[in-house]
């Protein structure tokens, strides 16, 4: 399958900092790839570059067939048929929610705003303004704006970093099926690495304006190319260095023994930290390979002497020295 957007070489500058270097990646028809890293990392920018408000210092960029970006070649941001969505939904605040459906409107699609609303899950509320609606509910008012515009993909911006953390699982679920029936492509900016395994096809990890891994949400949770990234989606300790490679263990992965329990890989050691995490403890045990985290249902004593292990298959081999 060729891929929808293609994105070669892509390298930003903001005066003379530099803020991306050399970032490639590609989305397949119907994708939904995240674009995660911590806050400065360059992900905003990058969603920037393809909605066409920032002009890359070098590299090119391919919609759907079309070059949008390449040397000598720059298509403006209303001719790319590209939907954004703010993070602060930016709608307007004096029309009515089928106005602000009505303003994305393409004389192409024949939907009507009812339409739209009962996509999203909101009929009946056509008549009220923006602010009598709830943050979640502005949200899907903005996607439905974007929509009835007929983009090629659709580009969020932290959708869900106004979503109370208690609403957020609902969320990621709406938005996922939401993507799904319209059959959209889109690409999400999230500094969440929950937001990106639950809902992205693929997750583009950014650090420091460099990708450091493309893969399935499996891929970079289970085979993560680096330290960084594995770290990143989750507690992790480093176990055994066989050559030049790195092995790392998850810490659900790493247990806290009981005699009957059988492990390829046994270490003993010394609890050091206790930390509740909601359903499991995280236990950080001092032994003679450093400090390696496990994940444990009972609550367990500082200093209690203890021995943790792993099944090999378990570890996760990196691609770094
Ligand atoms: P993220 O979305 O991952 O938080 P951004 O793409 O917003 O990261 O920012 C990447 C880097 O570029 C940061 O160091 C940020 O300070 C800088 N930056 C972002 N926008 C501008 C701008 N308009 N002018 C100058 N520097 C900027």
């Amino acid at each position: 399958m060729n891929p929808f957007l293609t994105l070669s070489g892509i390298s930003h500058a903001y005066g003379k900092t530099k803020v991306l270097h050399n970032c490639s990646f590609s989305a397949k028809p119907g994708e939904l790839v995240a674009l995660l890293g911590e806050s400065g990392s360059g992900k905003t920018t990058l969603l920037r570059l393809i909605a066409g408000f920032e002009r890359p210092t070098k590299g090119s960029i391919q919609l759907n067939g079309r070059t949008l970006v390449a040397p000598g070649i720059f298509t403006v941001p209303e001719k790319r048929q590209v939907g954004m969505v703010f993070q602060d939904y930016a709608l307007f605040p004096h029309l009515t929610v089928e106005k602000n459906i009505g303003i994305g409107q393409t004389s192409s699609n024949r939907k009507n705003a009812d339409d739209w609303l009962d996509l999203v899950g909101l009929n009946g509320l056509g008549g009220r303004l923006p602010h009598e609606l709830s943050g979640g509910q502005q949200q899907r008012i903005a996607i439905a704006r974007s929509l009835a515009a007929s983009p090629e993909i659709l580009l969020l911006d932290e959708p869900f970093s106004n979503i109370d953390e208690s609403l957020k699982f609902g969320f990621r679920m709406e938005l996922r099926s939401l993507l799904r029936i319209v059959g959209m492509n889109a690409i999400f900016v999230t500094h969440d690495t929950k937001d990106a395994l639950a809902v992205a096809d693929t997750i583009v990890v950014l650090k420091d304006g460099c990708i450091r891994q493309t893969g399935s949400p499996e891929d970079i949770y289970l085979r993560p190319a680096d330290s960084y990234v594995a770290t990143l989606m989750g507690p992790c300790s480093t176990v055994r260095n066989e050559g030049r490679k790195n092995g790392m263990v998850r810490a659900e992965h790493l247990h806290i023994l009981h005699p009957s329990i059988q492990k390829e890989t046994t270490l003993n050691g010394t609890v050091e930290h206790v930390l509740y995490q909601g359903g499991h403890f995280l236990v950080g045990v001092r032994t003679a390979n450093g400090l390696l985290l496990a994940q444990s249902n009972d609550c367990l004593p500082i200093d209690a002497k203890v021995t943790v292990g792993y099944n090999n298959e378990h570890l996760m081999w990196l691609n770094e020295a």
